[in-house]
């Protein structure tokens, strides 16, 4: 199986031959046309398995091939559970994306906020946070999230650990459906379960 039978776009394809990316991985080959075709899904993958790429290029796919953004809003939001993979995923989606003209950010606490919401102001086609700084953001009123289409939980259960469960549901509460959503997760605890089943559809279950 290649990328290309996959359906990905061109701009897609040329990207991932320069990174000699040739074969996709195992998550790689489930999620990818799980995603395109706009499921739900509910993935057990550790760090290390392309769980990245992913669901980064089927979503830059999307992103490409329809929509346009509005002033703060956000079509695409990528939640980790710290700053360290929040800039890991950011530069996941620089990097996947780098041949399509879409908008990225990356957004977590400890720095100042001010910067932040002036970046948003635009709209941006991804943005990738931690809960707490989301919802600051959110509090502040400098993000919409009424074009939501699509929602990545990534580390699901890390976020879980790192208590922000609480955040989660603020969050989740001001999103609209329908919308996309795909769950990550190294382990699946009955909290990530029972998480899941309120936010997933249907999901398409991957376990590698
Ligand atoms: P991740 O599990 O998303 O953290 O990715 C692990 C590493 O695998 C990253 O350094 C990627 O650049 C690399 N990678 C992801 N997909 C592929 C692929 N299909 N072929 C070769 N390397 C890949």
């Amino acid at each position: 199986m290649t990328f290309a039978s996959l359906g990905l776009i061109d701009p897609l394809l040329r990207t991932l031959e320069a990174l000699a990316y040739h074969e996709p991985t195992p998550v790689q080959k489930q999620a990818i046309p799980a995603v395109l075709a706009g499921r739900d899904l509910m993935a057990a993958a550790q760090t290390g398995t392309g769980k990245t790429a992913g669901f980064a290029l089927p979503i830059l796919h999307r992103l490409t091939m329809a929509g346009t953004v509005a002033p703060q809003s956000v079509r695409c939001l990528v939640l980790v559970p710290t700053r360290e993979l929040a800039e890991q995923v950011y530069d996941s989606f620089r990097t996947y994306g780098r041949n399509v003209p879409l908008r990225y950010f990356v957004a977590y606490g400890g720095v100042p906020i001010e910067p932040q919401v002036n970046k948003l102001r635009k709209g941006l086609d991804v943005l990738v946070a931690t809960p707490g700084r989301l919802l600051d953001l959110l509090r502040q009123e400098a993000i919409r999230f009424e074009s939501l289409q699509t929602l990545v939980l990534d580390e699901a259960d890390r976020m879980l650990d790192l208590g922000f469960s609480h955040d989660l549901d603020l969050l989740f509460m001001a999103m609209p459906k329908p919308r996309q959503t795909l769950l990550f997760s190294a382990t699946f605890s009955d909290a990530i379960r029972s998480m899941a089943k309120g936010l997933l559809n249907n999901p398409v279950e991957i376990q590698v």
